[in-house]
């Protein structure tokens, strides 16, 4: 965690709760070291779906469906959310528990490698989530750029990697490469004459960018 445990404890105790599918998604995440967004990352999320009104999300990194799930919660009728996921068997499982959940008509789970499903996308999105292997996030972005409308925001998860983007003293030598691409990216974001972007020290590091 990059926050103080004790910070980070308190928010979760204090934050609402999820109930049904979702609920059952997190313990069924939890039992078998399934990476979903963390509780206080779900609730930004929601909160900023509302705000945003989206009618077309894109999300890169399905996992089990959680994150899909949770932003139909923010869909304006009708709406719609495509999101990629690269493991078959995780992508097969995403489907179910949509299916589940009564959105197969709403979510539409794309099994494939982002790099490459994402140079077929052409329709316009109002909320990227970038939330797959951290290390591509740099060639993702120029698809971002392209498919987000303006107004749209681009959110991507774990930007700080357990702080190792942010101190040197941190990072373990193995994760070097995937944190200067983390670096490069958030650089790339930063400087972006079509982003305002900010970093929050949320979960494992979020950044919000929107587009202009
Ligand atoms: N967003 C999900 C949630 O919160 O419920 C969690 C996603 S999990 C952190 C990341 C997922 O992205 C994994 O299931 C992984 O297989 C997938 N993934 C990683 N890199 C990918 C890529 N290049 N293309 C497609 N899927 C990818």
């Amino acid at each position: 965690m990059i926050c103080y445990d004790y910070v980070n404890n308190y928010i979760r105790k204090t934050i609402k709760k999820n109930r049904g599918i979702l609920r059952e998604l997190e313990e069924y995440a939890e039992k078998n070291s399934i990476p979903i967004v963390h509780p206080e990352v779900a609730r930004l999320l929601v909160v900023l779906g509302k705000m945003q009104k989206p009618r077309r999300i894109l999300e890169v990194g399905t996992a089990i469906g959680y994150s899909a799930i949770l932003f139909s919660t923010v869909l304006e009728p009708g709406g719609i959310i495509d999101t990629i996921e690269r493991y078959e068997p995780m992508g097969e499982q995403a489907k179910e528990n949509i299916k589940r959940a009564g959105l197969q008509d709403t979510i539409n789970v794309i099994i494939g490698e982002a790099s490459e499903v994402l140079e077929c996308l052409d329709k316009k999105y109002d909320i990227i989530f970038l939330d797959a292997a951290k290390g591509q996030y740099p060639e993702f972005l120029p698809h971002c750029l392209r498919l987000l409308r303006s107004g749209g925001l681009l959110v991507s998860d774990n930007v700080l990697y357990k702080g190792m983007v942010a101190s040197d003293d941190l990072v373990i030598r193995r994760k070097k490469t995937i944190v200067k691409r983390l670096r490069d990216y958030l650089d790339s974001l930063c400087s972006s004459e079509e982003l305002e972007t900010s970093i929050l020290p949320v979960g494992d590091g979020i950044a919000l960018s929107y587009k202009l």
